[in-house]
Parts: C-alpha cells; sequence; structure tokens
C-alpha cells in the first residue's frame, strides 16, 4: 500500500468541526484492498508484538481491547493505520485519540483521517505507520529498534515544534478561555483575538509594554536612580569607565564586600559577586569590561535572591531562585554529580526547558576555584557546592515557590516599582536574607528591574506550587467583557458567495467603520482592494482576521478551502449558505451532491451558539443542516408560504422572503418590508430572482447582526455590482435598442438562475450558448436543454479550447439537448449553429431584435465585453422594457 496524498487540516471540516487539528491521507492499498488483517498470516501476533499499548483502543466494540479484536476478526489496512498513527503520536507523548477511515468512490483508494498535536509529527506519524504496517504485512515484524528511532524522531519534531515555556503557557491560557490565537512567523510574534481587538505578546513582551519602561528597564544605573530618588531601597554604587578608578570608588562604598558587573548586561554574564579584596576586584574588573564598556561597583548585599512577578501592577507570583549547585553523597566527584543533574529531563538548552543544563566554563571553575574545589573534588555528603554565584536560570539555577511568604509591605513596593519603571511585566530581583519581612528590616535592595522577565520559575518551580502566571496576564491583555473577536460572516454555497459577499460588505458598511472581506475577485478592506485574486481559502481569511484595523469580517468561503485545510476560524457568528447544486463533483473525493452538502454544511455547523446559521428554506439540502448546527437558525425564501419558514415562524423564529414584490424580514407575526425588489437594482429591477435570493440572504444576515431595516434598505438601493468589478457576473448592459447579458455561469444551476432572469424578459431573448468540451455529455445536454427552456433563439457555439474533444462535437452534445427538449415539450425551438465563438457574438448583436435581450455565455468574458463595449453601450445600464 502506498500513500497518495497528505493533507493537513487545521480549522473546522468535513470530518469534524470541533477537532480541526487532522491529517487526511488518501491511501492506496494496492494488494491489500483484498486482504482484511484476518487473511493475512501473522499480522494481528506481529502487530500486538510491535505495539501492545493498542490494547488500549477501544475503536467501534466500546471496550478495552475491542480495536485489537476489530484486527483479529479482520479490518482493512486503512483502519490499521489510522490506529498506528495515533498510537506512535501517544507513545511519544502526543496524545491522540480520534480518527476515521472510509472508502472513496475509487476501488482500493481509502481516505484515512486522524488526530494531531503537531502537525509536522502528524505526517511523519502517518509515514512512520506506513511503515510499520508494510514491515509487518511482509516481515511479521517491525523491528524494535526501528519502532525507538520513529519514538525518537517523533519527540524530536514535538520538541522542535513547540515554542519555549512561556509562549506555550500563554496559548495553553488562551485556548482555555478560547481566544484565538496564531503565531506570526515574523519574529514568531504571538496574537491573539481578531482584528481591531487583537492583542500581540512576545514571551513575556506585550502589546501593553512601554518602549519608554523597557529601555529605562535595561538601563540599570538609571534605573536604580529613578527608584533611589523615590524612596526605594537599591545598592550603593558609583558606573566607572577606567580601571583608576577602581579604588576611588570601592572607598565610597565603605570598602568590602563588594559586587562588580557590567553596565549593560544580562543572564548574569561578567558578574563577580561578594569580592572580599582588591585582586578579586582587578580581577572582576577585566571581566565585566568584557561586556560593557561601563562597570558598575556596589554594595555586596548578603542574602537569598528572589524575583518578584509583577502584572499589570499586582504583583502575581515570587521565586527564590538558587545558583546552580550539586549536593555531595561522598562518593562522585563534582563533574560526576553535575552530570547526573544534568540528566534531569527538565533541564534543557538555553530558554526551551523548564530548567536549563549546567555549564562547566570557565566561570564555573572559578567558582569552584574561591572554594579551594575543582571538578576532580569529592564533596562530603550533604556539602553544597556552587557552580555559579548567581541564580539565573539559564546558567543552571533552580527556582521555589515564595508567592506565599512576601510581607505585604514588599508586595506593595514591588507594585510601585513596576509603576515607576512603568511595565505592565516586570521581573523584580530582590537580595534579603528573608522576604517575609519589610526590605528595610532585613537590609535587602533591589537589585534589578527586568522587562520581559522568564515566567518558567513561576509556572514550574523545582519545588513549591506551581503559578499560572499567564492567566494574569491574558486578563490584562483581555479584561473581562472586552471583546476577543470581530464578527465573522461566513458565505457559501455553489453559486451566488461572491454576490452575497459584496452584498453583505456593503450592507454591513452602514453600521462598521472598516469591513474587511474576501471574495473570489480579491481581498478588500473597506473600499481598499488589498490583494487581487481568488481569495476564498483560509489565508486570505486570515488576513482579513489578522488585520488591526478591520472591525468585522465578510468572508467567502469556497469548496476548495475548506477542503484542502478546514476553515480559518474555528466559530463564526453567522454562516450563510446559499445553495447547493451539481458542480465541482469528483475532486477531493466528494463525489456526490450530498457529500458536497455535508462539506458545505462545515460553514453552517461552525456558528457559535449565539450566532445564526442562514440558510436556504428553498433547497432542500441546505434547510437540513439545521438538524445539524449548535447556533441558532434564519431561514430565506423566494416562497413566502414556504411550510419551514412557516413552523419556524410559529416557533418564534426568524425569516426574510420575498412576497408580493418586497424583500421583508418576517419575526413572529411581524412583516417588516424592506424594499421593493424594483427597487434594488442588483435584482434587475426585480427580474432576476436569484438575485433577489441573494439579496434575501444578505439582508438576513446583516438584520441578525444588528443593522437596522432602514440601513438595509438604504444600503440595497446603494449596491451595484460593476462590470469592472465583477467582470462575468450578471453584468448587464444597455444598447439603446436591446440588452446584453454576459454572465460565467459555469453549472447547470447558474444557468437555470440566469433562465429565470430570461424569463422574467418582457421582450424577445436571443442566447449564445456553448459549454466547455471537458464536462461530461450529460451536463452539455442539460445545457442545451435549459436554453431550450427559456430562450426564443438560440445560438450554439464553441470555445476556442477543445478540451479534447473534436471540434464540433460539444456543440452537437448541446444541440441534442435542445432537441431533446422538443420532443419532450413538442414544440419548436429556433437554433443555429456558428462554431467561432467570436463571430457568434457579432452575428447575435447584429441581428438583435428590438427590445430584446442577448445573453452571452461566453468562454472568455473580457472578449465579450469588449465586443460590446465597442457598439458604444449606454452609461445607464438598466432599463427594460
Ligand atoms: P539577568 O539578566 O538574568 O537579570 P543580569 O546580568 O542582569 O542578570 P543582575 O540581575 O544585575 O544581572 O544580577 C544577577 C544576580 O546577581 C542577581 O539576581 C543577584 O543574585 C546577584 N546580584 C547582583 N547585584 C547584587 C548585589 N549588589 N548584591 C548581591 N547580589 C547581587
Ligand atoms: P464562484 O464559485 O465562481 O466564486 P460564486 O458562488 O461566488 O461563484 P457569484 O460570483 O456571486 O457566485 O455568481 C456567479 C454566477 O452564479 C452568477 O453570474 C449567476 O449566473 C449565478 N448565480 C448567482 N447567484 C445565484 C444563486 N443564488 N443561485 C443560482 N445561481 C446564482
Ligand atoms: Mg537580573
Ligand atoms: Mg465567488
Amino acid at each position: 500500500m502506498k500513500i497518495l496524498k497528505t493533507q493537513t487540516l487545521r480549522g473546522p471540516n468535513y470530518w469534524s468541526i470541533r477537532r480541526s487539528k487532522l491529517i487526511v491521507l488518501r491511501l492506496d492499498l494496492e494488494d491489500l484492498a483484498e486482504r482484511p488483517s484476518d487473511t493475512i498470516p501473522g499480522f494481528y501476533e506481529g502487530l500486538v508484538q510491535a505495539l501492545p499499548s493498542l490494547e488500549e483502543h477501544y475503536c467501534s466494540p466500546g471496550c478495552r481491547g475491542g480495536f485489537l479484536q476489530r484486527v483479529r476478526e479482520g479490518t482493512m489496512m486503512g483502519h490499521i493505520l489510522e490506529h498506528v498513527a495515533l498510537e506512535l503520536q501517544s507513545l511519544a507523548g502526543m496524545s491522540t485519540g480520534f480518527g476515521r477511515t472510509r472508502e472513496t468512490a475509487s476501488a482500493g483508494i481509502y481516505q484515512v483521517i486522524f488526530e494531531y498535536i503537531h502537525e509536522e509529527a502528524g505526517r511523519y506519524a502517518a509515514r512512520a505507520a506506513l511503515r510499520l504496517c508494510n514491515s509487518i504485512v511482509e516481515t511479521g515484524t517491525y523491528p524494535a529498534d526501528e519502532l525507538q528511532k520513529d519514538l525518537e524522531d517523533l519527540q524530536e519534531i514535538a520538541a522542535g515544534a513547540s515554542q519555549g515555556p512561556s509562549t506555550e503557557a500563554l496559548i495553553r491560557e488562551a485556548e482555555a478561555r478560547d481566544i484565538p490565537w496564531v503565531v506570526l512567523e515574523t519574529r514568531d510574534l504571538l496574537q491573539f483575538g481578531y482584528g481591531k481587538y487583537q492583542q500581540r505578546a512576545q514571551a513575556a513582551l506585550t502589546s501593553h509594554s512601554n518602549v519608554l519602561g523597557v529601555e529605562l528597564a535595561c538601563d540599570k544605573e538609571s534605573t536604580k536612580q529613578i527608584l533611589e530618588n523615590a524612596g526605594v531601597p537599591v545598592p550603593h554604587g558609583t558606573v566607572i569607565y577606567y580601571l583608576n578608578q577602581l579604588e576611588d570608588a570601592i572607598d565610597r562604598l565603605g570598602g568590602y564586600p563588594i559586587v562588580i558587573k557590567p553596565l549593560n548586561g544580562n543572564h548574569g554574564r561578567g558578574i563577580t559577586l561578594d569580592i572580599q579584596s582588591w585582586s578579586e576586584a582587578e580581577t572582576a574588573y577585566d571581566r565585566a569590561r568584557e561586556i560593557s564598556s561601563g562597570v558598575i561597583v556596589e554594595h555586596y548585599y548578603q542574602g537569598k535572591d528572589y524575583r518578584i512577578l509583577v502584572v499589570n501592577h499586582k504583583v502575581v507570583a515570587v521565586a527564590e531562585r538558587i545558583p546552580a549547585h550539586v549536593v555531595g553523597d561522598g562518593k562522585h566527584t563534582i563533574r560526576e554529580l553535575v552530570e547526573q543533574e544534568n540528566c534531569d529531563v527538565r533541564r534543557g538548552e538555553g530558554h526551551d526547558n523548564l530548567l536549563t543544563q549546567i555549564q562547566i566554563d570557565e566561570t564555573s571553575e572559578a567558582m569552584l576555584r574561591r572554594q579551594c574545589r575543582n571538578l576532580d573534588s569529592i564533596l562530603d555528603p550533604n556539602d553544597v557546592c556552587y557552580l555559579r554565584a548567581t541564580a539565573n536560570l539559564s546558567t543552571g539555577g533552580i527556582a521555589i515557590d515564595r508567592t506565599e511568604e512576601i510581607h505585604p509591605e514588599t508586595v506593595w513596593m514591588a507594585e510601585r516599582v513596576a509603576r515607576i519603571i512603568g511595565l505592565d511585566i516586570a521581573g523584580i530581583d530582590v537580595i534579603a536574607t528573608d522576604i517575609s519581612k519589610p526590605l528595610p528590616e532585613v537590609d535587602g535592595a533591589i537589585v534589578e528591574v527586568n522587562a520581559a522577565p522568564g515566567l518558567r520559575m513561576h509556572l514550574a518551580p523545582s519545588e513549591g506550587v506551581p503559578r499560572n502566571v499567564a492567566a494574569p496576564i491574558l486578563s490584562m491583555l483581555f479584561p473581562p467583557g472586552t471583546p476577543v473577536r470581530v464578527p465573522i460572516v461566513a458565505v457559501t454555497g455553489t453559486n451566488g458567495k461572491t454576490t452575497t459577499t459584496r452584498l453583505t460588505a456593503h450592507i454591513l458598511r452602514q453600521v462598521y467603520e472598516s469591513v474587511g472581506y474576501t471574495t473570489t475577485d480579491g481581498i478588500y478592506i473597506g473600499d481598499h482592494l488589498v490583494e487581487k485574486g481568488d481569495t476564498t481559502g483560509p489565508q486570505s481569511a486570515q488576513m482579513i482576521l489578522q488585520d488591526p484595523t478591520v472591525d468585522i469580517a465578510v468572508l467567502e468561503t469556497a469548496r476548495g478551502g475548506i477542503l484542502r485545510s478546514g476553515l480559518a476560524f474555528q466559530h463564526c457568528d453567522v454562516g450563510v449558505v446559499l445553495n447547493v447544486a451539481a458542480d465541482h463533483l469528483g475532486l477531493g473525493d466528494i463525489d456526490t451532491i450530498d457529500q458536497m452538502a455535508k462539506l458545505k454544511a462545515v460553514v453552517a455547523e461552525a456558528v457559535q451558539p449565539n450566532g445564526y446559521a442562514i440558510l436556504n428554506a428553498d433547497d432542500p439540502r441546505v434547510a437540513a443542516m439545521a438538524d445539524h448546527v449548535s447556533s441558532k437558525v434564519a431561514y430565506f425564501s423566494m416562497n413566502p408560504d414556504n411550510p419551514l419558514v412557516r413552523s419556524h415562524l410559529q416557533q418564534g423564529g426568524i425569516a426574510a422572503v420575498y412576497a408580493e414584490g418586497y424583500l421583508s424580514i418576517l419575526q413572529q407575526d411581524w412583516i417588516h418590508r424592506i424594499e421593493q425588489a424594483k427597487q434594488i437594482p442588483l435584482t434587475m429591477g426585480g427580474k432576476a430572482p436569484f438575485m433577489i435570493a441573494n439579496a434575501l440572504a444578505a439582508s438576513l444576515a446583516a438584520y441578525v447582526q444588528g443593522v437596522s431595516l432602514e440601513q438595509i434598505r438604504t444600503a440595497l438601493q446603494s449596491f451595484r455590482a460593476s462590470a469592472q468589478q465583477t467582470p462575468g457576473r450578471m453584468n448587464l448592459f444597455n444598447m439603446g435598442r436591446y440588452h446584453a447579458l454576459v454572465d460565467y455561469a459555469h453549472n447547470p444551476a447558474g444557468y437555470a438562475a440566469v433562465g429565470g432572469f430570461v424569463k422574467n424578459w418582457a421582450g424577445p431573448t436571443l442566447g449564445v450558448v456553448g459549454g466547455p468540451g471537458d464536462r461530461r455529455d450529460q451536463d452539455l445536454l442539460e445545457l442545451g436543454s435549459l436554453a431550450a427552456s427559456f430562450f426564443n433563439e438560440i445560438i450554439v457555439k464553441e470555445d476556442d479550447d477543445k478540451r479534447g474533444r473534436p471540434s464540433g462535437e460539444a456543440a452537437d452534445r448541446v444541440v441534442e439537448g435542445i432537441r431533446q427538449w422538443e420532443a419532450k415539450h413538442q414544440s419548436q425551438c429556433s437554433y443555429s449553429v456558428c462554431l467561432d465563438e467570436t463571430q457568434a457574438i457579432e452575428s447575435a448583436l447584429d441581428n438583435a431584435p428590438e427590445n430584446g435581450l442577448i445573453v452571452i455565455f461566453p468562454e472568455s468574458v473580457s472578449r465579450a465585453i469588449a465586443l460590446i463595449s465597442d457598439r458604444g453601450p449606454l452609461p445607464d445600464a438598466f432599463d427594460p422594457p
């Protein structure tokens, strides 16, 4: 068997609304297509031997051992691969359990769906599961060392994909609060929320961090000065730039013990503590000079090293930090003890893990020399030996939670200090013998204020209670009651998405200042086209959702994007489903119209409980979506007597209908007339029924989003879909004596929709029709029959690009369709054949009858529009008979 295609879903999708993170494999079972697991000798035994923990998978029997029972009794290999991929991830520490396996319309080809935590690991698990299954089929076993290697690789991928403890904590907290987040590739910025409500963070710097405060905190000397002036205890000291100033500086402090550190340093680099003599001071000066030209000389404070974390001007955690050290056992050397200590799984490189490895380097050896020890010394039992003087976690230190112990006076002081420096998140370093006493009482001092302090010592202290310090950070970014996301209106359907999206955006602009919307022709923010192109997938949606100027999003959501990667958002506020018709069938294993309906239903099902699914009551497949939504429902219908609409209203629901020439909103017993269709340019004088349907859907979407009837009316009157904006979409030209319409309808439902308009035309009608050669015969026949049903006269043409058919064949099929219609309805249809599209159009325009309507379904929209423009259409597009 082999994997034909791997897709990574990242949002609500065809398989699940809630589980967004899924891998979808298209799997060719090849010779295993006819061989369920019970017919493969030794397979069951081999699988159990390789992965005994599969015993825990319940599967359909619903009990422990259920899945293995299915394997024993016989199940297809796709199903097994699904369970193996899940189990491999779980064994590598990424607990996953959701999966599905389905046959496709192609024999032996299956779709295998399973959950992932990290997408790259998910894709790896697919390949590893394939190797494992194939190996057991062929040899009866999967070597243990191969499995070991797979799991190690998976762990490595998982480690590489996680963001570091501080960021991970923020992400987890955001998820718990249902706040959407995304890591922007640029600078790994974390973005929370959508549109104008978004906030950003990067570790412990946030959109609230003030650059003046951050810069001040980075300047240790100024920080000290400003705190000293405010009466906060800080170490006495001076800054010097030359060695010859050192002696003087020490004298002014009143002698030893002193500390020497670089003026601009961090992570404890270049610092020497507890200096007791001139010779130590000289060496310390040189070390500090290597880091910075300015050198701080200050009084050394005896005591423990505490970190106070202040978020949004409140102390949220306190930790005692203890420098990297080992404890003797009377047997091992210091070097061996360090190695043992570094085996702790919590210790990693840099800031990626909860703790950092202890480095053996010049600093630690110097530290040992001062204690008259070296790396080969053996420590007595329980002797503590420090390898660093400074307690930074990044140099191997550990932390103990002391949040409960801090003295209230110090809480007050720390909160005041955060405000004095101007930091939303501050890490305040305090030296004191006992944090439960006021600082002056124990001769304590604040040695530094850190911007962007590390959070890991509070999140996962080596001892004491872990503190969820991500919670106050997110509460600061989004105080209770503040919005997190801008409203999202998503629009899907087979036909009319772009029109409805544009119209909805236009209506919403009556209320919202900056409407962001995506369509088949581009991404727009307000009046501005931001990017041109077919932008109906999740990436385009993300562009709108990430934009800080957007205050509501209207997203055309096409089939392709939902299928390829799922929706761009977890929930929307309004989900519009216009219709489901036969188009794009046979692509992406969506072979039936019911499967297509299930795919489009994703938009309705993703609506949040207080939002609305706007459903077409006249389309049974769309109406049926109401059964699976978790939100409220509002229907639109061209028929005010639609029984579904009636019963919905009786139950207190909302609907929009077309009745007596008016678009109206119905609620309980009330009929709110919005506007007469005739007054709405989009409906072409009320003659284009499908445009009325689109306008009903858009009006309803806006109405449930709080737009008033007056505002909707004004917007409907002013909306124009111009040929420049949407070429090929019902572009009507007033030629004076007659009208010409260009439409790029591309499926039978689209032709039928245009037919609805043609039938309402008072004068004679002529269609220039033809279908692309790559459509099925039955589609071309249907096109012919449909055309015959609404045109008085037809010219059958052909595309320049024959798409694999001999010249004339596609046209023959269309003609056959016309004849079938004639036979069925016992009536005559006047038609002719003119294969060349340009000639056909010219001839239709030349012979256009008085008050007539020429409808062109062109291969090339721009060429058709150019031919019409050459004949000088009147600026006022619409003046129907
Ligand atoms: P980081 O960037 O990790 O905060 P840093 O390089 O900025 O470190 P400081 O915070 O100034 O350096 O000092 C590091 C540690 O050295 C302090 O947390 C404290 O333990 C100790 N220390 C610094 N100054 C003094 C002092 N005057 N008296 C006693 N200990 C001190
Ligand atoms: P695409 O899939 O190409 O993006 P779309 O769904 O965005 O299409 P529109 O661009 O709004 O649809 O309209 C395309 C054509 O579909 C119109 O010109 C018209 O022929 C037809 N159409 C529009 N609305 C409807 C409707 N409600 N029902 C049936 N056909 C429609
Ligand atoms: Mg510090
Ligand atoms: Mg579109």
